[in-house]
């Protein structure tokens, strides 16, 4: 393809085997300033156009040795030379020679004798055709050239924003600090793993009606409406339980606020890292679905389960992975986990259901404290609405003043000298009546209630003991939930309502539970030593229902260990064989002489018989309280009862 400019000068090769005529047509075309250029023959035109491409050839058929056919041909076999226009130049002039020069590719045909200025137009004509295809044919290449470019551009602009699109997509389905997919992933999986269970469960419906159809059958609406009502009871046969597709575990990281609280957040943060790659490790070796719930909280998918015990092993590996400390900045933390659990099947609807009722299950397993785990099952979403019900009631309550404090005696064994009262807290619920502490305690603690709840006892009991003190030398004892205790502004809250009551320190007693201490011993150390500093008594209340770990207990300055009911039932006449109880009474000797040898005095709490108080009296036990001495009292109803005791009944052990 020439690129040569026609317009200008245009370079025109004339083949002729007559002299006469490429003289004639040389000096006609040079005068109309072409170059032009001249072949005698085919051979010489061929090896001529290829040294340089001519603008336009014209063309004599009649040749020796080369038609001008044969030649035209070879030029137009040719890609360099086949857009060369030919214009055949012959003195013949028969239509089936004109026919065959436009076959074989000319572009227009002069016959001899010719016209000069016919010669001219038909040259001119050619040449301005060429220039005009040549342009198009520029204008096309630059054409292709900038879509090439432009195209270039786009395929970079798609490929940057596929890459952001990528991102968007990772941040939107993934959590910032650990990396881990977060709850919109997981919801995403959690409805296909629905959708899986349910497509599984008609198939397998088709089957058996099938097979039921056979038997003359029919399927049975109310198994199946039992299955959607109670999913999970397991008090329902195997038979009647919806098949187990998947499961779902949301965990929580047991006082895990109280490491924000006391070290900040980058230190939680950190830790919250740690924690997801121990759990990481373990969903990796069980081939489930690790997510990021919120906060504390991580959920994990098992896709495919066929048992409960695949999911209780599960838990059991993640308890398990959970026992080594977690060592940062010097410091170490055991962190323990509660998981609630939602057994997956082809009933549930939705994915937040799934999650809800995991949830639930949680809430169930921070209310009790019984256990780590605990499976969904219908009547906890019962509970559940009850425990809300309760917890609006319990806000109103804290509002309302419709909370009291009842004050049950404690004793010095062996003479019944009163020594103090411990603090209880009565709700009279305006519709209900009253409600036992056992039932809304819980739910205070779960719902973070208590604090306030148990700032009001404490405030108060002091307030009610440094009246009494006016005339009876009284000590209190004031419960202190594990929740309460992990509160960073706990001595703050304290020192105000010491200054505020005018109560000396020494007068009152904290009651908290083993595991306040236990699950975070040098959070434990630290306030104990507080507390301490300020002379309040520590009481560990209830020992025997929880760790029951004297030895560990003596890192901890408590002064007193308050036995539980249940190890004072033993010593009841007639509570199983002789063999039982006088094993029972060993444990009970023990346990005092080692509370003793500690520095600690024992308070044996739920005493109801003689017979407890005096074997109680003989093992060594200095101080009780139960229903034997006294119920717990109202205000009034201790004051008439102050008034009515000897001074001797009273003991002032401070
Ligand atoms: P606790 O601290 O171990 O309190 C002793 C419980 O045993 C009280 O139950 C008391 O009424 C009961 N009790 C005392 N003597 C006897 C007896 O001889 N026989 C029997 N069967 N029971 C006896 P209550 O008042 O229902 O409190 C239950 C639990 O609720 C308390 O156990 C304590 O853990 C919690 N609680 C009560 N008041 C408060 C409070 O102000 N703050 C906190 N955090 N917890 C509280
Ligand atoms: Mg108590
Ligand atoms: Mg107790």
């Amino acid at each position: 393809m020439s690129s040569t400019p026609v317009a200008e000068k245009a370079n025109i090769l004339l083949v002729d085997d007559t002299p006469n005529n490429l003289r004639l047509l040389t000096s006609i075309l040079k005068g109309e300033k072409y170059d032009v250029r001249r072949a005698i023959n085919g051979m010489t035109a061929l090896m001529g156009v290829k040294a340089s491409k001519p603008d336009l050839i014209l063309l004599d058929i009649n040749m020796p040795d080369m038609t001008g056919y044969e030649v035209c041909e070879a030029l137009k076999q040719d890609v360099s030379t086949a857009e060369i226009p030919i214009i055949f130049i012959s003195a013949l002039d028969e239509a089936i020679d004109k026919v065959k020069a436009f076959q074989v590719g000319g572009v227009d045909y002069i016959t001899k004798p010719f016209e000069v200025t016919e010669v001219l137009v038909r040259i001119e004509t050619q040449l301005a055709l060429r220039s005009t295809q040549l342009q198009l044919q520029r204008m096309n290449q630059s054409l292709e050239l900038r879509v090439q470019e432009r195209t270039e551009v786009l395929e970079e602009e798609m490929a940057r924003r596929r890459e952001v699109q990528n991102q968007l997509f990772h941040l939107a389905n993934h959590d910032v600090l650990t990396g881990l997919p977060n709850r919109v992933w997981l919801m995403k999986q959690v409805e296909q793993c629905i959708a899986e269970a349910q497509s599984n469960h008609v198939s397998q419906s088709q089957e058996s009606a099938l097979l039921d159809d056979g038997g003359g059958g029919a399927i049975d609406v109310r198994a199946s409406q039992a299955n959607i009502d109670s999913p999970h009871d397991p008090h329902n046969s195997p038979a009647s339980q919806p098949e187990l597709s998947f499961a779902v575990l949301l965990l929580s990281c047991n006082r895990f606020k109280l490491i924000n609280d006391s070290f900040g957040h980058d230190v939680g943060d950190q830790l919250l890292l740690a924690i997801a790659q121990r759990f990481e490790q373990v969903c990796l070796a069980h081939g489930c679905l690790l997510t990021r719930w919120s906060g504390e909280e991580f959920a994990i998918l098992m896709e495919s389960v066929y048992s409960v015990p695949e999911v209780t092993m599960l838990v059991n590996a993640l308890r398990q992975a959970m026992l080594a400390p977690l060592i940062f900045e010097q410091h170490e933390v055991i962190i323990g986990i509660s998981a609630g659990i939602a057994l997956g099947h082809a009933q549930y609807e939705q994915p937040e259901h799934v999650l809800r009722d995991a949830d639930t299950a949680l809430f169930q397993v921070q209310a009790t404290h019984r256990d780590i785990y605990q499976i969904f099952h219908a009547k906890m979403r019962e509970q559940a609405v009850l425990s809300l019900q309760l917890e609006s009631d319990l806000r109103r309550a804290l509002a309302e003043h419709q909370l009291s404090l009842n004050y049950q005696p404690i004793v010095l064994l062996g003479s019944e000298q009163i020594i103090g009262f411990e603090a209880l807290v009565r709700w009279n619920h305006p519709e209900r009546g009253w409600i036992s502490p056992a039932e809304f305690i819980p739910v205070a603690e779960a719902t973070g209630l208590i604090i306030p709840l148990g700032m009001w006892v404490l405030r108060e009991a002091c307030f009610q003991l440094k009246r009494w003190q006016r005339c009876f030398p009284l000590n209190i004892s004031v419960n202190l939930s594990t929740k309460q205790f992990a509160q960073s502004d706990l001595i703050e809250t304290i020192d105000q309502i010491l200054s505020a009551s005018g109560v000396d320190g020494r007068f009152l007693k904290l009651e908290i539970t083993e595991s306040a201490v236990m699950d975070n011993a040098e959070h434990a150390t630290q306030i104990l030593a507080a507390l301490k500093a300020r002379q309040i008594q520590l009481a560990i209340d209830d020992f025997g229902t929880g760790y029951s770990s004297l030895g560990y207990l003596h890192r901890f300055p408590v002064d007193t260990l308050k036995m539980d009911r249940s190890f004072v039932q033993w010593l009841d006449e007639g509570d199983g064989s002789e063999l039982a109880s006088s094993s029972n009474l060993e444990i009970i000797k023990a346990t005092v002489n080692i509370a003793h040898a500690l520095g600690m005095n024992v308070v044996a709490e739920g005493i109801e018989t003689n017979q407890q108080q005096q074997l109680l009296t003989a093992l060594g036990c200095e101080f009780g309280q139960g229903y034997w001495f006294s119920r717990p009292l109202t205000t009034e109803q201790v004051e008439t009862m102050l008034a009515s005791v000897s001074e001797e009944r009273l003991l002032c052990l401070s």
